[in-house]
Order: structure tokens, then C-alpha cells, then sequence
């Protein structure tokens, strides 16, 4: 029986560990062998910890014992490798970070440490979270459970790999401008990006400041909630991070959408799209109708300028944020002659192709000459991007769109193409420019097999009402989960 307690759900395990049917102990090694039985075909993990997290699982044992545990205790986790995690290397997929074992926990990490959650281990990631595929990982890339020859998405991949082929009940991811839900729509799992500044990100390796935020990979709507109200909340160590009260998000799955205003933007459905994936956001469209919603034309007319937009404002920041990765304070060292060679050769040896021409595309628009004409020019048309969604909101309480123009597409696929690979993001991007929640749910899948996601985008911390709407659409039962064939 035991054999089979990676697939539970955190609801499910919450509940039996609290009865004591199960111990976190056989969870955690079922979890682990389920690990070892499929890494070598997914590579969905830089590191496991296989001791430390059943160190954890015994400890977390003798408190359920006790009674009055945590909701996530003994609940095994995978996080991605971007989060510094004491005692555990963090290499962010980056070669410069080969060897950095971080000296604190950050922020979410010490918060799910102290409620006796379990790290099973570091989950694979493109490097510092730039990409949509999980390809550029000093580590390999990782593979869709669904089909070996695919990508997982990017750039949490492997968060969202290891949730969809069960090697654990759920994950941690990063989204910047779509890495939690553009691979949530390829695995097929649940992926949430909150509010900007709803989760602290102290403590987690920042790619672009402005646009970062933390979130979770799930199995179900019900376990993002429970996650998630784990996760949020303010932290006097990130002054960025929001104080506001963190509903209770779980009490708000009532299953009732009735007279619930979805927004559908005039500007998402457009040519280049599969139309796989178009059929399916429109059937789930239709369901949360039959659920009672109502659906009104929205539209969002600066669409067009967000990937422009967003690759002047992340790499900008990338490239301000890269800056101390210099072979003096962490990680990786090349000696030299003199300091100048030492920085020049360690930062040529230690990051990949992508994170450089990012480095140096951003350090180009904030140059002087260029910075009014790109980095200011960007700012002013950000602002521009969340004002649409601000009228829009003005008419609906959530806007429905597919996450990707695509499903997984095939390992190597769009390497040599960084603008096609950039066109992934096409629908999630607009999101963390304007800062809002959205969310990632399967709604189908193509004829191949591969999973199709519906995004679900909420008011500015109103994730409440996204969950809502989500695990309304999932109980109806339109949308039957198949499990990858592994
Ligand atoms: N794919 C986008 C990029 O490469 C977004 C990545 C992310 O959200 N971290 O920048």
C-alpha cells in the first residue's frame, strides 16, 4: 500500500497523517523511491536530499504524535533550486553557483521548515531562471513526463515535472514573467503566481526585482490554496513584501461562480495559436458559464508591446542583479594575474549563453545614450499595460486566457530561435508587468497527449477569487486528469 503514497494530494495526506494512517516517514520514502525509479529519464532535480529529508520526516513524526501539528506537516516538497536553502547547495542551474551551500534559509523556506513541511530536494530550473523550456540548466535540461522528447517549460521545469509525474505532493517555482505557469500548462498541474508582493522573496535568487514573485505547483486547486496561505504574508526582512492579511483561501473554495464577470480578452485570441489550445480555453469558457459565470469582451489594447517591454525591464534588472556573481563573494573563482581578469574569466566560465546576451542586452538599455530612449521608454509603457488591466477589471472580477500559444514543444526545438523561444510567454508576461495574480489549470489535452492550460488572472490580491473560480471549473468534472505514463 505504501508504494503508492506519492500520489496523494496534500489534502488527502494532511488528513490521513493527522488520523495517523500513514507516517510521514513512508511518505517521504515513497516519495524518494518514486525519485529514484524516474530521475533518470526526467532529470526533474539538481539535488536530492534523501537524508535530510527523512531526518525531517521522523521529526516530523514526533510532533504529529504530539498533536495540534501544522497543516504541511510532513507534507514532502520539491523547491526549486533558486530558493537558498541552509545546508543545501543552491546552484540556481548556474555553473557560478556550482558549489554555494548558503549560510540562511530564505524567508518561505524557513516558514515551511518551521511548519514540518519536507525538502526532498533542489528541483532543476533554466539558469537564474531565464527561459521558458528548463534547456538552459547548467544541469541538463529536464523532460515532460507526458512525452520524453518534449520540454518540461520553463524556466521552473523541473517544480513542475516532479508534481506531474508524482515524485512529490507539490512544489515551490518562480514566476518572472510566466516560469510558474507557462510549465504548469505543459505538466498539466496547478501552478499559482500571486500578487507581486504577496510572498516574500528574501532569500530567493533575484533574476528581476520588479517582477519576481514566489508561488506553488500543485495537484489540485484545493492544494495551491492550502499552499499558498502557507506561503503569504509580510516579512520585515523584504521591504517589498505586502503586510496585508492573508485570507483564508482554502474556506474560499465554496464551489459557487454564479454571476462571477470573466473578462475574455479580445487580444489573446489570436493567429499562431494552436488551435487545440484555443478549442479547449473555449470549452472551458463555455463550462464556467454553465457554472453560472457570465463572460464579457474585454480588451487590453497595449498587449502587443509586453514581450518588448519585458525584455528591457527584466534584463535591465538581470543585468544589475548578476552584477555580484564576480568570483569574490560566492561560488565559482577562476584565479587570475589581477582582480579585472579574475571577474572577466569567472563570469566567462560560469554563465551559460542565455544569462550573458541577457547581461548584456540590459547593461546596453540602461546605458547612457540609450537609457531614455529604452529603459524609460519601457517603464512609461508598463505603466500603460497595467492600466489596461485596471479598466478591465472595472467590468469583470477575473480574465480567462490560455497560459501558452502552445503545448510542450520538442527538446531543441527553439534553441537556436531565443525570439521564438521568448514568444512562449506571450500570454503570462503582461501579468508580472502589471503585478497581478494568475494562475495555470489544466483544461485539456492535444491530440498528441500533452496537457493544455487555462489562465486564470485575478484582481490585485484577489487571489481568493481566482481559486475560486479554478476549483469551481476543476470539481465539474470537465477537465479528467490522466496521469502520465511513466
Ligand atoms: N521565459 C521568461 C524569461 O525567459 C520568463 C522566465 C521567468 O518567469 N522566470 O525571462
Amino acid at each position: 500500500m505504501s508504494a503508492e503514497l506519492f500520489r496523494l494530494t496534500i489534502a488527502e495526506a494532511r488528513d490521513r497523517l493527522a488520523r495517523r494512517e500513514i507516517s510521514a516517514v513512508d511518505l517521504t520514502r515513497s516519495c524518494l523511491d518514486r525519485i529514484a525509479d524516474l530521475e533518470r529519464r526526467l532529470n526533474a532535480f539538481i539535488t536530492v536530499c534523501p537524508r535530510e529529508a527523512m531526518d525531517q520526516a521522523a521529526a516530523a513524526d514526533a510532533r504529529l504524535a504530539r498533536g495540534g501539528a501544522p497543516t504541511l506537516c510532513g507534507i514532502p516538497l520539491a523547491i526549486k533550486d533558486i530558493y537558498l536553502t541552509r545546508g543545501i547547495r543552491t546552484t540556481c542551474a548556474s555553473k557560478i553557483l556550482g558549489n554555494f551551500v548558503a549560510p540562511y534559509d530564505a524567508t518561505v523556506i524557513a516558514k515551511l521548515r518551521e511548519a514540518g513541511a519536507i525538502f526532498l530536494g533542489k528541483a532543476n530550473m533554466d539558469e537564474f531562471a531565464m527561459g521558458s523550456s528548463t534547456e538552459n540548466s547548467a544541469f541538463g535540461p529536464t523532460r515532460n513526463p507526458y512525452d520524453l522528447r518534449r520540454v518540461a517549460g520553463g524556466s521552473s521545469g523541473g517544480s513542475a515535472a516532479a508534481v506531474a509525474a508524482d515524485e512529490c505532493l507539490a512544489s515551490l517555482g518562480t514566476d518572472t514573467g510566466g516560469s510558474i505557469r507557462e510549465p504548469a500548462s505543459f505538466c498539466g498541474v496547478v501552478g499559482i503566481k500571486p500578487t507581486y508582493s504577496r510572498v516574500s522573496r528574501y532569500g530567493v535568487i533575484a533574476f528581476a526585482s520588479s517582477l519576481d514573485q514566489v508561488g506553488p505547483f500543485t495537484k489540485t486547486v484545493r492544494d495551491a490554496a492550502i499552499l499558498l496561505h502557507e506561503l503569504a504574508g509580510g516579512d520585515p526582512l523584504d521591504s517589498t513584501c505586502s503586510a496585508r492579511p492573508v485570507p483564508n483561501y482554502e474556506a474560499a473554495l465554496t464551489g459557487d461562480i454564479k454571476g462571477l464577470r470573466i473578462g475574455v480578452p479580445r487580444e489573446y485570441f489570436v493567429e499562431g495559436m494552436d488551435r487545440e489550445v484555443e478549442e479547449a480555453v473555449r470549452g472551458a469558457l463555455k463550462q464556467l458559464a454553465e457554472l453560472g459565470a457570465q463572460t464579457v469582451e474585454i480588451s487590453l489594447p497595449h498587449t502587443e508591446y509586453a514581450i518588448a517591454t519585458y525584455y528591457i525591464l527584466a534584463t535591465a534588472e538581470a543585468s544589475a542583479n548578476l552584477a555580484r556573481y564576480d568570483g569574490i563573494r560566492y561560488g565559482l573563482r577562476v584565479e587570475a594575474d589581477n582582480n579585472i581578469e579574475l571577474y572577466n574569466r569567472t563570469r566567462a566560465k560560469g554563465f551559460g549563453p542565455e544569462v550573458k546576451r541577457r547581461i548584456m542586452l540590459g547593461t546596453f538599455a540602461l546605458s547612457s545614450g540609450y537609457y531614455d530612449a529604452y529603459y524609460l521608454k519601457a517603464q512609461k509603457v508598463r505603466t500603460l499595460i497595467r492600466r489596461d488591466f485596471e479598466r478591465a477589471f472595472a467590468n469583470c472580477d477575473i480574465i480567462v486566457t490560455p497560459v501558452a500559444p502552445t503545448t510542450a514543444f520538442n527538446l531543441g526545438e527553439k534553441m537556436a530561435d531565443p525570439l521564438q523561444m521568448y514568444l512562449s510567454d506571450i500570454f503570462t508576461i503582461s501579468v508580472n508587468l502589471a503585478g497581478l495574480p494568475g494562475l495555470s489549470i489544466p483544461c485539456g489535452y492535444d491530440r498528441a497527449g500533452m496537457p493544455i492550460g487555462l489562465q486564470i488572472i485575478g484582481a490585485p490580491f484577489d487571489e481568493a477569487t481566482m481559486l475560486r473560480a479554478a476549483d469551481a471549473y476543476e470539481r465539474s468534472g470537465a477537465m479528467i486528469r490522466r496521469s502520465p505514463t511513466l
